[in-house]
Formats: structure tokens, sequence, C-alpha cells
């Protein structure tokens, strides 16, 4: 489909509550599943009452992996990452148990958005277990340890590598692909700048549409609703810098116009992620440009909701998350410090103590 009809079936909104409450009337979904058709103006969909699941032809998870990225695709039967973590223990822990439990045994690509740890530091360990098909990284270095043992993993178990550049379009199976809308070649940015080095893109299936921003900040953000404007039109927001207030602006919300926003972030994390007033601003684009949602809270955040689980069939769409979804939009931070019991690692890791006793 054309972008701008995409944009014309994004407008079409109202359908996602109308199919919302129709699978709630049905009593098919825990009050963790949300289900809305992406509006077709024939909505076949609503007459379809089962919420999708595992054999939807697309699912997209945002893995809890603590601190950092990691977004597994499932397109078909074909398994892509963008991003892979972080390079601590635990995440790195976190992250094969979450590939485990889909059952990843290959990965079709592997997209790294920019060269920060918490974006490649599972890499190593997924190269030790899982076959890798293709890695793409924006081709930026950064001169530490943990980046050097991603490369030389890379030329070890020689792992076809390739750099992206704006305009090139990965291949993620059946029908979904991954439109690169900036990379490290768009913005001329100072070496210690590389969130905004980060590979934007934009994938698509029939008529869903998810743009990943990587930890794009208001600089790429400035870039890209520049040049593509209403074309970043997009269902789902996967929002920049783990919701730090230097990335979502009010101009590139308003050219993206997302109905759901996901973001990443550990638990009791130390940067104090996702900011509220970051926050403010995606639920202030989400309900100018959606109205019919009627306030309803559609940002999702893995501290909170843990794993966060799209399906689609390209028509319609259902959200399942690993726990039960609640608004957290003015939810009062504690503070690293007073909440050090309750970040991932030691959750983590008293679970693996549980299991183990
Ligand atoms: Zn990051």
């Amino acid at each position: 489909m054309t972008i701008e009809k995409d944009r014309y079936y994004i407008m079409k909104r109202f359908f996602a509550v109308f199919s919302v409450l129709l699978v709630l009337l049905l009593g098919g979904c825990t009050p963790q599943d949300v289900k809305s058709a992406l509006g077709a103006s024939n909505d076949s969909s609503m007459t379809s009452s089962m919420a999708l699941d595992d054999k939807a032809p697309l699912a997209i998870h945002m893995l809890n992996i603590g601190q950092g990225d990691a977004i597994l695709i499932r397109s078909g039967k074909d398994f892509s990452l963008i991003d892979a973590g972080d390079v601590s223990e635990s995440s790195r822990h976190m992250l094969m148990t979450e590939l485990d439990k889909y059952g990843v045994k290959e990965l079709k690509n592997i997209i790294i958005s920019h060269p920060h740890a918490d974006h490649y530091g599972g890499v190593i360990r997924i190269a030790k277990r899982i076959k890798i098909d293709k890695i793409y990284d924006n081709g930026l270095t950064n001169n530490n340890r943990s980046f050097h043992s991603y490369q030389r993993v890379i030329d070890q178990k020689k792992i076809p590598h390739a750099v992206l550049s704006e305009g090139d379009v990965v291949n993620l199976g059946n029908g979904v692909k991954f439109d690169v809308l900036a990379s490290s070649d768009s913005l001329k940015i100072k070496p210690e700048d590389l969130n905004n080095s980060s590979i934007v893109g934009r994938l698509t299936y029939k008529k869903f549409s998810m743009l990943f921003t990587g930890d794009a900040e208001r600089e790429e953000e400035a870039y890209l609703t520049k040049k593509y404007n209403t074309k970043l039109a997009s269902t789902v927001l996967k929002v920049g810098h783990h919701g730090s207030k230097t990335s979502s602006t009010n101009d590139f919300l308003a050219a993206v116009r997302p109905t759901y926003a996901l973001i990443s972030a550990g638990v009791c994390n130390q940067y104090n992620l996702p900011k509220p007033e970051a926050m403010q601003r995606v639920q202030n684009a989400i309900q100018k440009f959606h109205k019919n949602l009627n306030g309803e809270n559609t940002i999702y955040r893995t501290d909170e909701d843990g794993t966060i689980s799209l399906y689609t069939d390209g028509d319609s769409l259902t959200i399942k998350t690993e726990k039960k979804h609640r608004n957290t939009l003015n939810l009062e931070r504690k503070h690293y410090e007073e909440c050090k019991d309750k970040n991932d690692a030691v959750i983590h890791f008293n679970a693996i103590a549980k299991k183990a006793a």
C-alpha cells in the first residue's frame, strides 16, 4: 500500500475502539490484551472476534531485557532482531531466555541501530548459540572493549555484515520490509553524538507500520521531520532513546501520529527513564490525533508491562503484555537509589536462585 493510503487508514482509527469493545464483550481476552483493527474502510476484521496470537503472520516482541533495546520480529517463520540488549550479565541472560521462549534457532537479520553497549551488547552471546545469517549496523565504531568483541565475533564466526545507509531496504521476509530513513550518513554528527547516528527505519506489512528510532534525539528527529514529514506516519512508534526528554519532540510526533507507543527501559533504571515530560508529549500527540481513543493509555513500557507483543495480520492488531497493562503516565517514579532491590538484575537473579533451589 502507498504511504498516503496508510495515512488515510491511520486517520480512520475510530474502528479501534469498536474493535476493543467487541473483543471485551465476547470475553475473548485477558485485561492486558488489546485488539484493534487497523482501520480498513470496509472493516472485515471487525467480524473476526478472535484476538490474534503467536500464529499471526507478523509478531513483534519488545523484549524485557532490562535497560536497553531488543526487539524480536517474526515474519512467517523468519526471525529478525533490532538491537540486542546490553552487555551486563543480567541483560544477556534475559535476552537469551526470551529468545529461547520464542523458539529462535536462527536469525535472518540483526540490525544494530548504533554502537552503544545497550544496543549491541547481546550479539556475542547470541552468536555462540544461534545461527546469524546477516548483521547490519550503521558502520560507526565505539573504541571500547565490548565493541571490539562485537566486531571480533562477526569476523570469527564469518557472519555476513553490511552497513545500512538511508534509502536501503531490508527484507524481513514474507512481505515485511524495513525502509531505512536515516543512518550515520544522514546527519553530520560529532563523533561523541552516536545517538543521532541511529539507524531509523519504518517497518511495513500491508496496513501495519512501525517506526524504529534507536536512540535518535531531537537533532535526528528534526532531520526526519524535515525530510519525510507525514511519510513518517506509523501505527506504532518505538519511542526514541528509552523515553529520554531529549527525544519525542512535538513536531516529530505530529508527523508520526502514532496510535501506540512502545518504550524499552529497565525496572528502576539508574537514568530514571522514561521521563514524565517525554511520556506526556507522546500521550498528548496520541490524544490529539486519535480522539477516538478517548484518552485511553496506549503507551507501553517494558519496565512496567514486561515483554510487549504485537500480533498483526496487516489488517488488525492485538497487543499483549507479560504483566497487566496499567496507566503509568502519572506514575511517581522512585529514584534508582530508593528501589535498587527492584532493579532488573536483582529481580532476575532472585528468580534464577528460586528456580535452582
Ligand atoms: Zn540506548
